[in-house]
């Protein structure tokens, strides 16, 4: 394949569940996408349902492709192993090498949360600006930094990861905070989550809800919900400012479920002025614009436009 020229994008989400693909075309048009169950507990069955998708997509579009993976969990720089991804079967497999081998090319992959930063910065609620922070607020919270059109990766692979940072600035009856699964208490993720949500609406007395309710109940002036809505508001803030004071980013992406919440998008940013070190923001706070493609779009976008093998 060198000095070949692809004139498509395949970006291939991997998830726990399903395994989807997708394939842009020059321009970033939508041109072949088809997703099948993840072979479940099967390394080998795994890369072989990935290699045919490709094979397939190839063959569909009538032409080679560069190929992008997004996945859970992130490629150690020092062993090329995956590690951290709750699909377990993958953790200590090299799974850039063996797709690479496998589909003859060179294969870039990077995290979910990467991946979600990727596809909003380059043709998203970020496009055309310089440094975007994107962040997942979901069952977990993840985030990923694209500057320059580039994920930074960072030594560690970690770049952006900052939901198990403690909850900054805590008041009092926010230590130490609830335990995370990853070991330590009062993470950002415990408290900003959709689990973190309706959880601190259970402590504060109110009624077992999903995140969904609590903010439908909230917009009809249910006032436990109001104030379950104002106590999560000012956390994510709080959260937020710790990055704007760290990275200063042009714009913030949310994705995941609680990014369906309108109003964080006008009252976050009048509340982070409090705690960001600058007399002026202008940050900008936005909803994604590609929802549950960004994942295999960001993957996409891993090659860029016109890049060759
Ligand atoms: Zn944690």
């Amino acid at each position: 394949m060198s000095g070949h020229v692809p004139r498509y994008r395949i970006g291939v989400d991997l998830g726990g569940t399903k395994i989807e693909v997708l394939a842009l075309d020059a321009t970033g048009r939508e041109a072949h996408r088809r997703r099948r169950p993840t072979p479940q507990g099967d390394y080998a069955a795994t890369l072989a349902a990935i290699a045919a998708l490709v094979a397939d997509a190839e063959q569909t579009l009538g032409a080679c492709a560069s190929v992008g993976v997004g996945t859970p969990g992130s490629i150690s720089r020092a062993t090329g192993l995956l590690r951290g991804a709750n699909s377990v079967c993958l953790n200590g497999q090299p799974i850039r090498r063996d797709l690479e081998q496998m589909l003859g090319r060179d294969v870039r992959i990077t995290n979910d949360a990467n991946c979600f930063a990727l596809s909003e910065a380059s043709d998203g609620a970020g496009a055309g600006a310089d440094v975007v922070f994107g962040a997942i607020l979901g069952t977990g919270v993840g985030a990923g930094i694209v500057v320059g059109g580039r994920v930074l990766e960072g030594p560690n692979a970690i770049a952006g990861e900052w939901g198990h940072n403690p909850l900054p600035w805590p008041r009092d009856d926010e230590r130490p905070g609830r335990t995370c699964f990853c070991g330590r208490a009062g993470c950002i993720e415990t408290f900003v989550s959709g689990p973190g949500l309706e959880h601190d609406h259970v402590s504060a007395g109110g009624e077992r809800l999903t995140a969904h309710e609590i903010a439908a109940r909230a917009e009809q002036g249910d006032a436990a919900c109001e104030a379950t809505l104002l106590r999560y508001e000012e956390r994510l803030a709080r959260a937020l400012a710790h990055v704007i004071n760290i990275l200063d980013p042009d714009v913030i992406v949310l994705g995941g479920g609680l990014s369906n919440i309108d109003r964080v998008y006008a009252r976050v940013p009048r509340l982070w002025g409090a705690w960001v070190f600058a007399d002026r923001i202008d940050t900008r706070l936005v909803r994604h614009m590609h929802g549950d493609s960004s994942g295999v779009r960001g993957a996409a976008w891993l090659w860029p436009v016109g890049s060759s093998q």
